[in-house]
């Protein structure tokens, strides 16, 4: 992707830990990379198409001077995403924040914190058994509608389906969401333990009745196999009541392992279901 580099933007603020950062304030210095399409505003030649950098390091330096952070991690972390929410065109943004003068009494250049934020395409597993099963499903769509750490939300068709897994009980509703995001894999799966939470979801029995059950299928291209967190979900492949809704949404989308699209896996899956 096409970026725009934003080199030693010097701000003057107060952030740090010492009494004497917070009183008396110091330099700091902003490197920034932003990474974003610059086709239509290189073909258009107008600002209007662009990520304005100059209102970029406007935004950086106002936000710097406006809050007050203990730790350079905050700093960068906080400013990284707020120009995310701020600048829609921006996909990814690098961001270092360095201090010259950190409180160090011996002689360097400079410390400084990077980091990554950007927006990431997920697709997430809605499934609810349970009680109001529609409600369930709805407010969990509404509260992460309601998230600014999530845009571009659409939602499949829910469908009625049959349980999974062998244990006896009511049939579900299930549904995926697609959104971008701009938690991290661990952070999204917080998130969505949380919106479990708020449905009063109880884990009795696995794969047991449940008021609502929120699943990350994939999140990017990303590969990865923890006992809390395995993406893509290793089961999808072998659940209908997963490819179908997910096929409604991105049938052409490659799953990062099997090297399928989801239209294919299904396929797949209502082949052998057949034989
Ligand atoms: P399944 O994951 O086979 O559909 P389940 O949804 O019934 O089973 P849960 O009891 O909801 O299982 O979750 C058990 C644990 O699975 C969670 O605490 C979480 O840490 C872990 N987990 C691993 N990978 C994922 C994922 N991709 N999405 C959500 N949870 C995951
Ligand atoms: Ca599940
Ligand atoms: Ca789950």
């Amino acid at each position: 992707m096409d970026q725009i580099r934003i080199r030693n933007l010097k701000i003057f603020a107060y952030h740090g830990v010492y009494e004497q950062e917070k009183e008396q304030g110091q330099n700091f210095c902003v490197n920034a990379v932003l990474y974003t399409d610059t086709e239509k505003a290189g073909k258009s030649d107008d600002i209007a198409d662009a990520v304005d950098y100059g209102a970029a390091c406007l935004f950086i330096d106002n936000y710097m001077r406006e809050n007050r952070f203990d730790l350079l991690e905050a700093v960068t972390r906080h400013v990284a995403e707020e120009l995310l929410l701020a600048f829609p065109a921006i996909r990814k943004v690098e961001l270092e924040v360095e201090k010259p003068d950190a409180p160090i009494p011996l002689r360097f250049d400079s410390v400084s914190v990077k980091t990554e934020r950007g927006w990431h395409r997920v697709f997430i597993a809605l499934g609810s058994n349970m009680g109001e099963r529609l409600k369930f499903l709805e407010r969990a769509v509404a509260d992460l509608r309601a998230d600014v750490c999530f845009r571009g939300i659409r939602v499949s068709d829910y469908i009625e389906t049959a349980p999974y897994g062998g244990v006896e009980q009511d049939d579900f509703l299930n549904g995926v969401l697609e959104a971008e995001t701009l938690y991290s894999p661990e952070g999204l799966l917080a998130r969505l333990q949380e919106e479990e939470r708020l449905a009063e979801r109880k884990r009795e029995i696995h794969w047991g009745p449940r008021t609502l059950d929120l699943d990350i299928l994939f999140y990017d291209d990303l590969v990865l196999a923890k006992k809390e967190l395995s993406i893509p979900h290793p089961d999808m492949k072998n659940r209908q009541f997963v490819l179908e809704p997910l096929s409604e949404l991105a049938p052409f989308y490659v799953h990062p392992v099997y090297r399928k699209t989801v239209k294919e896996m299904l396929e797949e899956l209502e082949e052998t279901g057949r034989a």
